[in-house]
C-alpha cells in the first residue's frame, strides 16, 4: 500500500494514478469519497426543502451518513482506479463541481464523517493491499503502517500556475497572484484546522515537484515503490 498526502493542488491524484498505472496497481482517491458525501448532504438539504448551499446547518451529520448508505453511496473499482457512484448512477462529474467543491472542506472537517469514510477506505484497501492511496491524512491516521508513504509538496506559486494551466487558462501576473493566495490561505486551515490537520508522516518521503516534471515526479516514486514491493525492473 503506498499513501500519497499532500495540500492541495499539489498533484496528488494524477500522480498517484499514473504510478497505480505503472505499477499495476489501483488507485483510490480518498477525496471523491468526502466529495460524495458532500454531494449527498447538498442533494438530501434540497430534497428536504431545506437551504441546500449550506447543509451542515440544516442536517445533523448522522443524518447525511445514513442518506449516503441509503443511496448507495460507493466507489466501486474501474480500470486503474475506483468510480464513484450514488443512486446506483456515475457520480464523477457531480462530485467535481463547484457546489461541491465549495463545502467540501466543512464536511470533511466533521469527526463521525472522517470516521466514515476512514471505515470505507478501510474496508477497500483490506481486499487487496496493492492499492495507491491519496489524501490529506492516509499516512498519518488511515494507514499508518502503509508500506511506502510519500509526502507531495509544491510552493504555493507552482500549484497555483498548475491549477490555472488545467483550467484552460494564461497564468497571467494577477490571475497567479490570487490563486497562490488562495492556495496560502486553504493550506493555512488545512494545516491549523482541529480535526485532522494536513500533517507530514514522520517516515513519509518527503518529495517536493516545484522544479519537477509530472514523468519524473511519477519515477521518483516508483523507483522507491521497486525495492518494497519487488517490482520488475
Ligand atoms: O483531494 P480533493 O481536493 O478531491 O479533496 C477534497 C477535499 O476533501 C479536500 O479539500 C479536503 O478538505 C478533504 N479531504 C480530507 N482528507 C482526505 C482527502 C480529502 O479532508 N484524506
Amino acid at each position: 500500500m503506498i499513501a500519497i498526502d499532500g495540500p492541495s493542488a499539489s498533484g496528488k491524484s494524477s500522480t498517484a494514478r499514473r504510478v497505480a498505472e505503472v505499477i499495476g496497481f489501483a488507485h483510490l482517491d480518498s477525496g471523491a469519497l468526502y466529495r460524495g458525501v458532500t454531494l449527498v448532504a447538498l442533494r438530501e438539504a434540497t430534497r428536504q426543502n431545506r437551504r441546500s448551499d449550506d447543509p451542515l446547518s440544516v442536517l445533523d451529520p448522522e443524518t447525511i451518513l445514513r442518506a449516503a448508505e441509503d443511496r448507495g453511496l460507493m466507489l466501486q473499482p474501474d480500470g486503474a482506479g475506483f468510480a464513484a457512484y450514488l443512486e446506483g448512477e456515475p457520480a464523477d462529474a457531480a462530485i467535481r463541481g463547484t457546489a461541491v467543491t465549495a463545502r467540501v472542506s466543512a464536511v470533511s472537517a466533521v469527526p463521525v464523517v472522517r470516521e466514515w469514510v476512514n471505515s470505507r477506505l478501510r474496508a477497500m484497501v483490506r481486499a487487496g493491499r496493492d492499492v495507491v492511496v491519496d489524501g490529506r491524512d492516509i499516512g498519518t491516521v488511515v494507514f499508518p503502517d502503509a508500506d511506502l508513504k510519500i509526502f507531495l509538496t509544491a510552493s504555493p506559486e507552482a500549484r497555483a500556475e498548475r491549477r490555472i494551466v488545467q483550467r484552460g487558462e494564461e497564468p497571467a501576473p494577477a490571475a497567479l497572484e490570487a490563486e497562490t493566495a488562495a492556495l496560502a490561505a486553504r493550506d493555512r486551515a488545512d494545516s491549523t484546522r482541529a480535526v485532522a490537520p494536513l500533517r507530514r508522516a514522520l517516515d513519509a518521503v518527503d518529495l517536493d515537484t516545484t522544479t519537477m516534471d509530472f514523468e519524473e515526479q511519477v519515477r521518483f516514486i516508483v523507483d522507491r515503490a521497486r525495492p518494497i514491493f519487488d517490482l520488475p525492473l
